[in-house]
């Protein structure tokens, strides 16, 4: 296969999806597309619910997973089960207009399935130089930083596979996202700059390259640019220590996927802990 086809193939997947629903829900009408689209939202929702949950009492993905694939059959089911009972009647919704409504919900469901399908697919990352050539996945993909700030301001968690732990020296360009969906950053905008001492402001989720998106803040009064580990607040909420232990032990303070270039020495009292108090 030529370049241009395999770019095609994740278009074509795209098309798929969202054509398919499309298809599927103007067929159906406006109330059964209606019943539908309650039902997909509340599964999502619930299934990201079951997740969290179960994240945060076994601290693993695999626990994650089940709770995400339990809580959401269950959603499914019961959902599934309280329809029968109510007997909808479909007829209203399978006239012209009805169809048309039916179908442009078909639209909404299928843009919202490629959010979770092509971040999946992108998980090969030989797919990935393709996808981002690719016109409407890239598109999908773009829309990444966005869905990581709705789930931030819900407070909720995004499942994910590469849930695993990083040091401060091994942080860099590759490893970026570690913290993305486990930490809520943009409860972290305010936070104490390491350099000078000012509050920091989060300047949302950025995409990197594939599906690693990770946070921005940026110190207005020097500068100082980082994913969180310049300030007091982020480097003890990521690393479970205070920037001062670096400098004790040698290591340069300077964050290695929003690089400053320039190492420093914190002067400031650590809100957090209180080191560097004179
Ligand atoms: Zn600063
Ligand atoms: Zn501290
Ligand atoms: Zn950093």
């Amino acid at each position: 296969m030529n370049l241009q086809i395999k770019v095609l193939v994740f278009d074509l997947l795209v098309i798929g999806i969202v054509g398919l629903a499309t298809y599927v829900e103007a067929t159906r009408g406006a109330v059964l597309a209606l019943a539908d689209v309650v039902r997909i939202i509340l599964t999502g929702v619930l299934a990201i619910v079951g997740y969290s949950l179960a994240f945060a009492v076994f601290k693993s993905f695999l626990a994650g997973m089940v709770g995400f694939l339990g809580l959401g059959l269950v959603t499914l089911m019961v959902t599934t089960m309280l329809y029968k009972r109510m007997a909808i009647d479909p007829h209203h919704g399978q006239r012209p207009l009805g169809r048309v409504l039916g179908g442009l919900m078909g639209v909404s469901l299928g843009v919202g399935l490629s959010l979770a399908i092509v971040p999946a697919v992108a998980q090969v990352s030989t797919f990935i130089p393709r996808i981002d050539r690719s016109y409407l996945a890239s598109r999908v993909l773009d829309a990444l930083p966005a869905v990581h700030d709705a789930a931030d301001r819900l407070n909720i968690r995004i499942p994910r596979v590469r849930d695993r732990s990083r040091k401060f020296r091994h942080e860099s360009l590759d490893n970026a996202d570690v913290f993305t969906s486990r930490i809520n950053f943009r409860k972290l905008d305010g936070a104490t700059c390491v350099e000078c001492g000012a509050k920091v402001e989060f300047r949302g989720y950025k995409r990197l390259k594939g599906t690693i998106v990770v946070p921005l803040f940026v110190c207005p009064e020097c500068g100082r640019t980082s994913d969180g580990c310049q300030t007091f607040e982020g480097f003890h909420r990521m690393y479970r220590r205070c920037p001062y232990e670096m400098v004790v032990r040698g290591i340069p303070l300077d964050c290695g996927v929003w690089p400053n270039d320039q190492s420093i020495v914190p002067e400031t009292e650590c809100p957090v802990c209180g080191r560097g108090a004179r």
